[in-house]
């Protein structure tokens, strides 16, 4: 079952494994989340139970499954990992469940993504830690019940939306990441240059902050590309003036908006006057997933105030058109 545990991050996790924390304490943001987990994992610990399943839902780069090994690391117990697409068979999932040590943590990213016939295996092992297995075909078939070790189920999921509702009722400790705030994403590129053996101006680290989409992921990503350009130019220390000249070559503009992004908003204007429109729309003319434009770029583009989701459809939203330097249609209400 290795195989099965380990395929899901991993070529992903290269580089971004050096930067992941590995104490609450060490995590930064996500306040009120961290509060409630130091609470819910010491009380756990005093009663020497396994913590209750945890649903971690936010969009990608958040933190979730940092949070998740974070969790195991503070209870002390083993942590198993897997993701919702790789499970094909039942038997897949109940390989790995009669494997987990007692109050192990298994993380299941992309939980979303589990096939619903799987979804039925997972429900009696959260609620009751038993196994219910049906053995042989035909008449002969009976049904086996195996008791599993009481273990915490951590999910994983970019809305909790997308989860069938039974399966989103069976989690204790349902946590919703939110974007950082520049402030947060600043102490987090400063520890990552630290780690990185990189000489970063605060106001270096400032500009990498506020260009990075609210998300440690792109935070981590940025830091490391500038320290190539870096690198390569000889520079020994990297200011405001060449963390934004290396930014620039990564297309990300001042307000850390990409070339996707940047895609997204212009057709809503130029094609569809500032909309609104459909997203089954936009992802055809984008040749996008439509998850992706839901799960990926929106969410950021909403909290900026750069977009709004109408009942009709998607609309620009107040600052977009200055933003892409374009002038809006005179308004039909005047
Ligand atoms: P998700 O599972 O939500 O997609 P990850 O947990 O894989 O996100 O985090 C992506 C990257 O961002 C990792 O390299 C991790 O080290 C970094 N990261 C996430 N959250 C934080 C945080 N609060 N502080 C510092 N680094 C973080």
């Amino acid at each position: 079952d290795s195989r099965l545990l380990s395929a899901a991050r991993d070529t992903e996790d290269g580089p971004e494994a050096a930067l992941r924390p590995q104490t609450l304490a060490d995590f930064t943001g996500q306040q009120a989340s961290r509060e409630n987990l130091a609470i819910f994992i010491a009380a756990a610990r005093g009663r020497g139970d396994p913590l209750d399943h945890v649903l971690l839902h936010g969009p990608p780069g958040l933190g979730k499954t940092t949070l998740a090994q974070i969790i195991a690391r503070e209870m002390g117990v083993g942590f198993r990992a897997t993701s919702g697409p790789i499970i094909q068979k039942a038997g897949d999932l109940a390989a790995i469940l009669t494997n987990l040590q007692p109050k192990d943590v298994l993380f299941i990213d992309e939980i979303h993504r589990l096939q619903p016939a799987i979804e039925e295996v997972l429900y009696p092992a959260m609620e009751d830690f038993v196994l219910d297995l049906i053995i042989g075909e035909g008449p002969g078939a009976r049904s086996v019940r195996i008791d599993l070790p009481r273990f915490t189920l951590i999910g994983a999921t970019t809305r909790s939306g997308l989860l069938a509702n039974p399966l989103r009722d069976r989690f204790g400790i349902p946590l919703r990441l939110i974007f950082y705030t520049p402030e947060e994403l600043t102490r987090i590129v400063t520890r990552a240059a630290h780690l990185l053996n990189m000489n970063l101006t605060p106001d270096g680290a400032a500009e990498i902050a506020k260009r990075s989409r609210g998300t440690p992921r792109i935070a981590g990503r940025l830091t490391r590309r500038i320290r190539d350009f870096a690198t390569v130019a000889g520079t020994t220390t990297i200011d405001r003036a060449a963390a934004d000249a290396a930014l620039r070559r990564l297309d990300v503009d001042h307000r850390g908006l990409d070339a996707m992004d940047r895609r997204y908003l212009r057709r809503i204007a130029e094609h569809h006057n500032g909309g609104p429109v459909g997203i089954e729309t936009l992802a055809a003319a984008l040749s996008e997933p439509r998850d992706t434009l839901e799960d990926v770029v929106e969410p950021f583009l909403i909290q900026e105030a750069l977009l709004t989701r109408t009942s009709r459809g998607r609309m620009l939203g107040r600052d977009a058109w200055s933003h892409l330097g374009i002038i809006p249609p005179p308004s039909p209400n005047g």
